[in-house]
């Protein structure tokens, strides 16, 4: 029977400093009677709370606000500098680094370009580790951050990740399988977290972007490969085999255009961002590099882009009716590299959405691109560790 007891008395305590975290989290200062009014609990238990949270340097005292007769009360306030996060993001051709604090701001930013002479493959994962590692330890120190306060390093994968094990299982756009992060965990000493790109920007639109508080989205990310992070009542939805969302590889034209996932007409083959500037470039004398080009020759009416991407929109439209009619989500978010050009990209792919489709108007639910753009996969990841200290995913009674 104590035992319970004791987890009673914890439950209560750990759900008493996530109300109050929390809250100091969005209103940034308050007094400690004002966090008594709001949260409901008594002033003792918010004294020995908040002075908890002083002592970990998450909040401080920070003077004195008006009183309407006897003592003036102490005002607290939150702070966002006490503890930070790295978020890395891995793909072919990149490996970015950043270093967040507690309100996601993006403090440092560094990258590894990966090319023929050092790209990902199964026999140098450990370089790359190690060069990963490097530069979180030269961020560390340019900083002068102390270790303890680094709360973990949150990683976004374009693969079927499992967070448990910290395997990147199957990544057919990287040619690596079971790539294990314990490695960095052991030789940096921190937590690292893994969690595929299309569910670490959902996880950020989610906490802190356009879909924030919502409880059900689909994020669609648009990459060299198409992912999808699905969100069900605040909760991300992963399967039993922690697959699910893997919406790139449902087949939009049977006995379509090869995959490298091993099948054939799979919806990512025609709507990766790839497929726009290589279709573009096919007998070009001067290949375009960048989106910003295409977008441009598409703006000046040219022929040939607006053909291309008449075909690429359709292709999208058609993988979007099928996520909507699976799951009738609140919120399509659309990320990744072309979810800068939305002007070019939301009006016409509603009418392709909703043109023929009975089942759903335009009204019923929003078709938006993401509010971090291009940062929203290494954003989510790198908040994944700053998760546990608001115990967000704790469920707690
Ligand atoms: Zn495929």
């Amino acid at each position: 029977m104590m035992k319970f007891k004791n987890v009673d008395k914890d439950t209560i305590r750990s759900s008493n400093i996530k109300l109050i975290i929390n809250l100091l989290f969005d209103k940034r200062q308050l007094t400690k009677q004002e966090i008594s009014k709001e949260t409901g609990l008594s002033i003792p238990t918010v004294i020995n709370i908040t002075n908890e949270l002083i002592e970990d340097g998450l909040v401080e005292e920070c003077g004195v606000a008006e009183s309407s007769g006897g003592r003036k009360p102490i005002i607290v306030r939150f702070m966002p500098n006490s503890r930070y996060s790295f978020g890395v993001e891995v793909n072919s051709k990149y490996i970015r680094i950043i270093l967040i604090n507690l309100d996601a701001v993006i403090l440092e930013d560094e990258s590894i370009m990966l090319n023929d002479l050092f790209r990902l493959n199964e026999s140098n994962v450990k370089d790359i580790f190690d060069e990963i590692c490097k530069i979180i330890k030269v961020i560390i120190l340019k900083r002068n951050i102390k270790e303890v306060n680094v709360l973990g390093i949150g990683f976004s994968l374009p693969g079927t990740v499992n967070e448990e094990k910290l395997l990147l299982e199957l990544a057919p756009n990287l040619f690596v399988k079971n790539m294990d992060f314990h490695y960095i965990e052991e030789k940096l000493n921190m937590k690292v977290y893994v969690e595929n790109e299309a569910n670490s920007a959902a996880v950020a639109e989610l906490r802190l972007g356009i879909a924030k508080d919502m409880r059900n989205l689909v994020y669609i990310s648009v990459r060299e490969g198409v992912g999808t992070g699905i969100v069900v009542s605040g909760y991300l939805y992963k399967g039993k085999n922690k697959r699910a969302g893997e919406f790139g590889h449902m087949t939009v034209e049977k006995n379509g255009i090869p995959c490298t996932c091993g099948k054939k007409g799979c919806w990512e083959v025609y709507t990766s961002s790839e497929v726009i500037l290589k279709k573009y470039n096919i007998e070009e004398k001067s290949p375009i590099k960048s989106f910003d080009q295409f977008f441009k020759l598409l703006d000046e009416g040219d022929f040939k882009a607006t053909s291309i991407w008449e075909e690429y929109l359709d292709y999208l439209a058609v993988g979007i009716q099928n996520i909507i009619l699976i799951m009738d989500p609140h919120y399509i978010v659309i990320g990744g590299d072309i979810s800068s050009y939305e002007k070019f990209l939301i009006p016409p792919l509603k009418d392709r959405i909703f043109k023929d489709i009975n089942f759903f108007s335009e009204d019923d639910l929003k078709l938006l691109t993401s509010r971090f753009k291009e940062d929203s996969s290494i954003i989510g990841a790198s908040i994944l560790p700053i998760e546990k200290l608001f115990f967000i995913n704790e469920r707690i009674l």
